[in-house]
């Protein structure tokens, strides 16, 4: 016989473990299955560190989101005792008509949030260990900083459970129906009924509900950890986590050494090849590395050494990079949360908390709209 819970979140990465703690909170009898056992190096959510700021230069409506997943990140500290926000501070660098620099001053001046801008000198005097091209100013803000990605999942999954959560590693979801008033998923292992499914399946959201009429692509990202060649420069100045554009609406970002991080870590913010994450190649190589070295050596030269580790991971982008939090077009009783497209981390407690909502009373007080399915033309296939 199928056994029987309230909801059962499918993928229980970054956003759907979130949902199982928002869900649990709410009383829920919550069924959790994951392909792999979480945290797992497969999807999005590995590569030990991930930025959250404030002054969100992609689109200030994500500025109210942004207040209560803080708000949400050290309840879920306190709740769990684990350290997983560090507060190293944000600084942001662009040309003054580039997206970086103009955009996170958009969302400050629009949400009234603190912030510094810095000329070149100012950014040279504070930060010497960069090195900008003329015409470049820099964006601090105090509220960025750093979070842990293995601590934040392990302290979700640890109140999860404590609420009653019943969390299923290495059980892949080989297929789920809906009528509307109940729902049945099928595993590997068992079927399992609810009134209410959350869909939260990352690259694979595809696989899990078709075409949506949204096109999700997939794409293979590369992260660096590096040695500080200077490291007397860092100890008289510390770093921030930084964010440089070196093209339009191009990124590289990194990161200061933290505990339990094998270097200071750098990345690109562009989305790389589109793959599968079942064709995906794993493994970095030189050409990956010398992609992002050549930019790295140009602003921050400090950091030029050799990879002490690296490691693939995967996006999943909406056509517009925003991300994708609705109900199911066919089924009230499913929600569905994807196309994070590189930046959702910093935003799980909130997403979790927007689908918990969604799923239990068909809306949220959340300020989500702009991120619901209806802004695509849609033909769902499912
Ligand atoms: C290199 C890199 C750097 C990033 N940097 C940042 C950053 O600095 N700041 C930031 O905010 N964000 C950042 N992100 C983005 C962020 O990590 C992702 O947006 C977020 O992790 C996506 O969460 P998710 O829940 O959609 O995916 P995941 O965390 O991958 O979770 C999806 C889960 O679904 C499971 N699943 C899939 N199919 C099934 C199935 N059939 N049955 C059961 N389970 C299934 C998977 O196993 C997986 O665990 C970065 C991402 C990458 C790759």
């Amino acid at each position: 016989m199928a056994r029987s819970y309230d909801v059962i979140v499918v993928g229980t990465g970054t956003m759907g473990m979130s949902a199982c703690w928002q869900l649990g909170r709410r009383g829920q009898r919550v069924l959790g299955l994951d392909r792999f056992a979480v945290p797992h190096s497969m999807g999005s959510h590995h590569g030990h560190s991930r930025m959250i700021r404030l002054s969100y230069f992609e689109h200030p409506d994500y500025v109210p989101l942004l207040r209560r997943t803080y708000q949400l990140w050290h309840e879920l500290e306190r709740g769990s005792e684990w350290s997983i926000l560090q507060a190293t501070g944000g600084l942001y660098l662009s040309p003054a008509d580039g997206v970086i620099v103009p955009g996170c001053l958009r969302a400050s001046m629009e949400h009234g949030l603190d912030h510094e801008l810095l000329d070149q000198a100012a950014v040279g005097e504070r930060y010497p260990q960069f090195r900008l091209p003329e015409g470049y100013h820099g964006f601090y803000e105090r509220a960025a900083g750093v979070l842990l990605v293995e601590p934040a999942l392990h302290a979700l999954h640890r109140l999860a459970t404590n609420l009653g959560g019943d969390l299923r590693g290495n059980e892949p979801v080989r297929a789920w129906k809906a009528d509307g008033q109940s729902v049945t998923v099928t595993t590997e292992k068992g079927v399992y009924e609810a009134e209410r499914l959350i869909i939260a399946g990352g690259a694979w959201s595809h696989e899990l509900l078709g075409q949506l009429g949204v096109p999700l692509s997939v794409t293979r990202q590369t992260m660096f950890w590096l040695p500080m060649l200077d490291q007397e420069g860092v100890r008289s100045h510390p770093l921030p986590a930084w964010f440089v554009e070196y093209q339009r609406g191009h990124g590289i970002y990194g990161f200061p050494e933290l505990p339990g991080q094998p270097g200071f870590k750098v990345a690109e913010h562009v989305n790389g090849e589109a793959v599968t994450p079942e064709g995906v190649n794993r493994e970095c190589s030189d050409a990956d590395w010398h992609q992002v070295q050549g930019k790295v050596n140009r602003f921050l030269p400090a950091l030029a050494g050799q990879p002490l580790s690296n490691s693939v991971c995967l996006y999943t982008n909406s056509p517009d990079g925003n991300f994708v939090i609705d109900q199911h077009p066919h089924w009230k009783n499913v929600t569905l949360g994807t196309g994070f497209s590189g930046h959702g981390f910093k935003f799980a407690p909130v997403i979790g908390e927007a689908l918990a909502q969604l799923a239990l009373d068909g809306h949220t007080p959340l300020p989500i709209d702009f991120l619901s399915l209806s802004r695509f033309s849609m033909h769902p296939e499912n």
